[in-house]
């Protein structure tokens, strides 16, 4: 107990730095960097077109970072690197790639105390489970985000495969056998799905893994441009069921924002403490913006970040609001203020506590 107090004393202190720097658009070193490592996905999901990419423009598979590519970026950006905290890995489906297990390793070997975290759509369970295996001999806290969407035909429909809900429990199954000790699961809500929130909750926490639910996003990534506006129904009944999250500084806000009791007031720190870097080397500040900071390819992070075309991007995000779940939660890692703001004044301080504190030690 005493030692979250310290932390998050830490952290509260560790905050004004950023804050400064994000007030006067000063670049800073990334705490968490998210890989998309590469577009190919064996998916065929509803709300994201990354599938069709290669069917598009097969050539440019070509053009997706190799591991040798990795390995100069690692090694030539010793200082703009060395606050790191965080790598994900992520795609398409990274398991696809056949020098998933080298990238680990190749992280681990320049970055020894940081935490790395594989996201899968969970359809190749044997398949991962070997990766994992291996990559578990030399990395024991390797952490698995899967994604589950829906109960059974739910979410086959919105994966676009049939039998992909067997196979996520079955990769879920196979991931904690393998000896992955954190195992988490990303739920995104679209009209098809939106009432088995709290069913799909139920499974996972039932086999030991942490929930998550998100709306869908649209963006750069995605590949796609299509509107994720949920109607009333749809609307009220998420509201109803994210009731249960209020001790949930992401999901309670999320419910507050639908309901319109609440806008975001969290400084998105996307482009100063975390950045996405997409599989052909380009830096952008989250999966959901297109501009590009640079590319790893040809420069290294010293000029990428710090030139006046990062200086233009980082002002724009000063004026963009999302609700996304991966930049708003490091965000709040990285600037609590308003989480203290919502604790006081909005949480179910009992429940919040409970959650903080136990994330608290996950991530310091
Ligand atoms: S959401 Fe993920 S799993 Fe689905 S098509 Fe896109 S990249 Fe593939
Ligand atoms: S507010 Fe959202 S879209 Fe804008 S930069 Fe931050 S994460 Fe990206």
């Amino acid at each position: 107990m005493t030692g979250s107090i310290l932390s998050i004393a830490k952290i509260f202190a560790h905050s004004l730095k950023f804050k400064f720097k994000h007030l006067f658009t000063l670049p800073s070193r990334p705490r968490y960097i998210n890989l998309s490592f590469t577009y190919i996905c064996n998916s065929r999901c509803l709300m994201c077109d990354n599938w069709k990419r290669y069917k598009d423009e097969p050539k440019k598979l070509n053009q997706e970072l190799t591991l040798k590519g990795y390995e100069k970026f690692f090694s030539e950006n010793d200082y703009w690197l060395s606050d790191l905290r965080n790598i994900g890995i992520a795609g398409g489906e990274p398991f696809l790639r056949s020098d998933l297990v080298d990238l680990v390793k190749l992280i681990h070997k320049n970055f020894p105390k940081i935490k790395i975290g594989l996201q899968s759509n969970g359809l190749a369970p044997q398949k991962t489970a070997d990766v994992l295996r291996r990559i578990i001999k030399f990395y024991p806290d390797i952490s698995l985000g899967v994604s589950l969407d829906g109960i059974g035909k739910t979410h086959d429909k919105i994966r676009g495969i049939s039998g992909a809900y067997e196979k996520v429990l079955q990769t879920i199954s196979e991931a904690k056998k393998a000896g992955v000790k954190e195992i988490n699961s990303g739920m995104t809500i679209v009209a098809d799905n939106f009432s088995e929130i709290l069913e799909v909750k139920e499974v996972v926490e039932k086999e030991k893994v942490k929930f998550a639910c998100f709306l869908a996003d649209e963006g750069e990534y995605y590949n796609k441009q299509s509107k994720n506006g949920l109607d009333e129904k749809v609307k009220n009944s998420v509201i109803k069921s994210l009731k249960e999250f209020s001790g949930d500084y992401y999901l309670d806000n999320l419910r507050l924002q639908l309901e319109g009791k609440r806008k975001r007031n969290l400084p998105c720190y996307s482009g100063w403490t975390s950045l996405v870097i997409d599989p052909y080397g380009e830096v952008r500040p989250c999966v959901l913006r297109s501009d590009s900071f640079g590319n790893i390819k040809n420069s290294p992070l010293s000029e990428i970040l710090t030139g006046e075309k990062a200086k233009a991007i980082r002002e724009k995000i000063k004026k963009c609001s999302c609700w996304s779940i991966c930049e708003a939660t490091t965000s709040a890692i990285i600037d609590p203020w308003d989480v203290l703001f919502w604790f006081l004044f909005y949480a179910d301080k009992k429940n919040f506590l409970k959650q903080y504190f136990s994330k608290l030690e996950n991530q310091t």
